[in-house]
């Protein structure tokens, strides 16, 4: 699923927690969860799925850290809390989607989400097929109208997070070609400019899902 889809779905859920913890900070659990949300996914440039996916960790820690919450009534705790949880959220849903790959639409592995306790990776269910796909921009739109609806957030953060949908439906469409989009806007800069600029390399391993590589400077 796209990083979008679960910052939204990390979104919609703290809108139901809001009421619940009204008196405490309510735009930073917001902003707490939707970042939470999206954070897993900066293993992008790592191994996808494993090094910032942690669906048992993250909530053992959410669990100790909401035990906490509770004791000491900090909200700084609590934001942290939502943060976690948000990141929970997201490495336990990534199993409803594809497989980390490269072409997760022509699976080739089975790699979900890995799990660090039982050092494997879980079977992509792929209710989502892939990050990007037609029903992954559907669940996103459902996730940000419900809590672009709640009348929680500001106006002015409204139309971000409604830009965030365009972009996501834009991302959507483009999913596919994103390679052939890729290799055609790296022909199109000056030999001089691609000396300075990073190099992404994709690769494809058995084990470990997709790993993107960056280096700077050729
Ligand atoms: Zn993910």
């Amino acid at each position: 699923m796209m990083a979008l889809t679960h910052g939204f779905m990390a979104l919609a859920a703290a809108v139901f927690l809001l009421p619940v913890v009204g008196e405490y900070a309510g735009p930073a659990v917001l902003a707490a969860a939707f970042l939470g949300g999206l954070a897993p996914d900066a293993d992008l440039v790592a191994r996808h799925r494993k090094t910032l996916h942690f669906p048992v960790w993250f909530s053992v820690a959410t669990l100790a850290l909401s035990g906490l919450f509770l004791l000491t009534g900090l909200s700084a705790l609590l934001i942290l809390t939502v943060a976690v949880g948000a990141a929970a959220l997201h490495s336990l849903s990534d199993v409803l989607g594809g497989s980390a790959e490269r072409e997760p639409w022509n699976p080739v592995t089975e790699n979900g989400v890995y799990n660090h306790v039982l050092g494997r990776w879980h079977r992509p269910r792929r209710y989502v097929r892939y990050s990007g796909a037609p029903e992954d921009f559907v669940v996103c739109l459902a996730f940000a109208a419900v809590a672009i609806g709640s009348g929680l957030t500001a106006p002015a953060v409204d139309r971000a997070l409604i830009a965030l949908v365009a972009f996501a439906g834009v991302y959507a469409l483009c999913r596919k070609r994103l390679a052939t989009i890729g290799a055609v806007a790296g022909s199109l800069v000056p030999t001089r400019l691609r000396a300075v600029l990073p190099a992404v390399s994709v690769e494809e391993t058995e084990t470990d899902g997709t790993t993107v590589d960056i280096r700077f400077g050729r």
